[in-house]
């Protein structure tokens, strides 16, 4: 389970942890809560407690070691380097729009092989069509980054967007694990 949102010492996201991990890493005082859950209330025999949605952890986080990169939007955007795959124009966050090479509709997948970064313009001349139907062609050809790469952002194990998380909801938008 997911209850609480994990961020550093400079208030970036990390990783997420279940409630009880939570209220014992701030009752070692080794986070401190920053949001709470304004409805579900925690009762032990001896306090109360609302339920951390945030909590900022005091000392350097650990990340642990991973199998294989985190399929998500920002690493597909890493991964292409910020290029649009199909005119080479270096993009800017808000001008990110994802690919799908073989597209939806004539069976294509969500996956690292069949995803890749376009502008805005691409995407949409490129419409429905593959690259072929299209006339378009690619820069190179996507795959899957090496699980060692450091570059790449770390796994994110949610379905939805907190409302106590939505400070950070651009980011943990771009970070989440994409269904494939
Ligand atoms: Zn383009």
């Amino acid at each position: 389970m997911n209850d609480c949102l994990i961020l550093d010492m400079n208030w970036q996201p990390v990783g997420f942890c279940d409630w009880t991990r939570a209220v014992k890493l701030v009752w070692e005082e080794r986070a401190h809560v920053i949001k709470e859950d304004a409805e579900k209330i925690l009762h032990s025999p001896s306090f109360t407690w609302k339920m951390p949605r945030v909590i900022v952890v005091r000392n350097a986080w650990v990340k642990h070691k991973r199998q294989s990169v985190p399929f998500s939007r920002r690493n597909v955007a890493v991964r292409d380097n910020s290029e649009c795959q199909y005119c080479g124009k270096m993009l800017h966050t808000h001008q990110y729009t994802l690919d799908h090479v073989i597209p939806r509709s004539q069976g294509g997948s969500s996956s690292w092989a069949n995803l890749v970064l376009a502008c805005i313009r691409c995407n949409k001349d490129k419409a429905g069509m593959t690259p072929k139907q299209a006339g378009m062609s690619l820069l190179r050809q996507p795959v899957e980054p090496k699980a060692n790469d450091p570059k790449y952002n770390f796994k994110l194990h949610i379905k939805t967007i907190r409302p106590e998380w939505q400070p950070w909801e651009s980011w943990l938008y771009w970070n989440i694990e994409l269904d494939k």
